[in-house]
């Protein structure tokens, strides 16, 4: 193939992270590690593959993840398996396949890593990103911990610095109570059958409760009068959302209850949510709701799965859109502080014994920039200005015979010799 017909750029729907990108990233990662480990979250991995029923069977058919999203493959042994699209249902995969109802209940495990969904790309909309997720598995089935997934989410934002935070709670009830509200819901539907959108007619055949999650203007319209479904919750599931309301009352919560959350997903029951940021404009005149991620309690899910009744609880976030949210919401986090001290070396001579020296500056845990692919010594001079650095080490021949090394002020100017034994003492002085 001729290189003028290769494509250079990244799949449609995938992106790159750049060197100059990472450090919000990182903030990202180590707040993550951080609540995490406050809140007594312990880390699990699971593969990128998984097997396709998997997900057939745990997220389910009528969602669109099943239906139009899936990147699926078939291996040369004719094994059907997918790119996963979702944390859940591998991390209750891996819960029943390693027996871990055995450790001391409940479970709470978080995760980050890239997922895939083959979706129409658009802003913060990819086919392969990246979600954080946080899960309590097993124990008893208490609201408790449905604040506690909602406050560990709420901390993690918090110490990314947004501010306008709100959490969209509803409750979806169970299976009993959902049926009779489905039923009242679909007669709405019908009678309004003429305003709504074809996917909300086929909605109204395989999906009922996606109708509320409908963002067409004319079905917005007909959503707004649409039942309730907190009206028609059962007695216990009516206790259980009471419960999870003055938990989150008593955290102070910043909640408020929306009836039009209702999660695309099969497995989710009860309490279901969102978490939003507020986003203004440049000019401060308009702001706007960021959805950032969302969750909920998934107790059907194990017996979905084949095993027994599970109480669980999750949530992820979706951390390409934390990114963007950082960036719209102009969060300043402090990038990586740069090197202070820039290491310029000429000759070859010079040159091994710079590399020595920087082991030498790293071994005291100070970490030295340099730029010694470079030959001349205006070259490796232009190069520390770029890097930003307070200090260049300079060794020329001359150095090098004497055991010396030059110590150069870079806002000054001003230079001194030291001996190279010394260097690192000299350095650690002017730190
Ligand atoms: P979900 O798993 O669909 O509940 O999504 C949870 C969060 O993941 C969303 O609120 C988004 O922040 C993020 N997310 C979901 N799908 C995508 C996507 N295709 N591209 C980027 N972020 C996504």
């Amino acid at each position: 193939m001729s290189k003028k017909n290769i494509n250079l750029s990244s799949v449609k729907g995938t992106h790159d992270i750049l060197p100059h990108e990472q450090f919000v990233w990182e903030k990202l990662r180590k707040g993550i590690r951080h609540v995490a480990e406050i809140y007594s979250f312990s880390r699990i991995d699971t593969p990128i593959l998984e097997n396709l029923d998997l997900f057939q069977r745990g997220v389910g058919e009528a969602t669109d993840i099943v239906e139009k999203q899936m990147y699926t493959l078939t291996t040369k042994g004719g094994d059907k398996l997918v790119l996963r699209p979702e944390g859940t249902s591998a991390i209750a995969r891996a819960y029943i396949q390693h027996g871990l109802s055995h450790m001391s209940q409940p479970l709470k495990v978080y995760y980050d890593g890239p997922f895939f969904r083959y979706e129409q790309p658009q802003a913060g909309r990819y086919r392969q990103f990246n979600q954080v997720g946080f899960e309590i598995i097993g124990g008893e089935n208490d609201p408790i911990y449905d604040v506690q997934v909602m406050i560990t989410a709420l901390r993690l934002l918090e110490s990314l610095k947004f501010k306008n935070i709100s959490i969209h709670l509803n409750s979806i009830g169970c299976k009993a109570c959902r049926a009779i509200y489905k039923k009242k819901l679909l007669n709405y539907y019908k009678n309004n059958k003429k305003e709504i959108c074809k996917d909300c007619n086929r909605r109204m055949l395989d999906n009922p409760l996606r109708l509320l999650d409908c963002k067409d203007e004319h079905c917005e319209a007909v959503k707004k009068e649409a039942p309730s479904i907190i009206d028609d919750l059962c007695t216990p599931c009516r206790k259980h959302f009471k419960e999870v309301l003055e938990y989150a009352e008593e955290l102070k919560l910043p909640y408020q209850i929306d009836p039009f959350i209702v999660r695309g997903l099969d497995y989710y029951n009860r309490t279901v949510f969102e978490f939003f940021v507020e986003i203004e404009s440049a000019d401060g005149e308009k702001t706007t709701s960021l959805a950032l991620g969302g969750g909920g309690r998934y107790d059907y899910l194990f017996e979905i799965l084949g095993h027994r009744n599970t109480p669980a609880i999750g949530m992820a976030f979706g951390m390409e859109r934390i990114v963007e949210a950082i960036k719209a919401c102009n969060i300043n986090l402090l990038p990586r502080q740069k090197n202070k001290i820039f290491l310029i070396a000429i000759g070859i001579e010079a040159k091994k014994k710079g590399l020595s020296l920087i082991e030498e500056f790293a071994g005291s845990g100070i970490n030295v920039s340099e730029s010694i692919g470079k030959n001349s010594l205006g070259a490796q001079l232009k190069a520390s200005d770029k890097e930003g650095a307070s200090w260049a080490l300079i060794l020329g021949q001359k150095e090098v015979f004497k055991e010396s090394v030059i110590i150069r002020d870079l806002k000054t100017g001003v230079q001194e010799t030291v001996l190279l034994k010394k260097v690192v003492a000299e350095i650690k002085k002017r730190l």
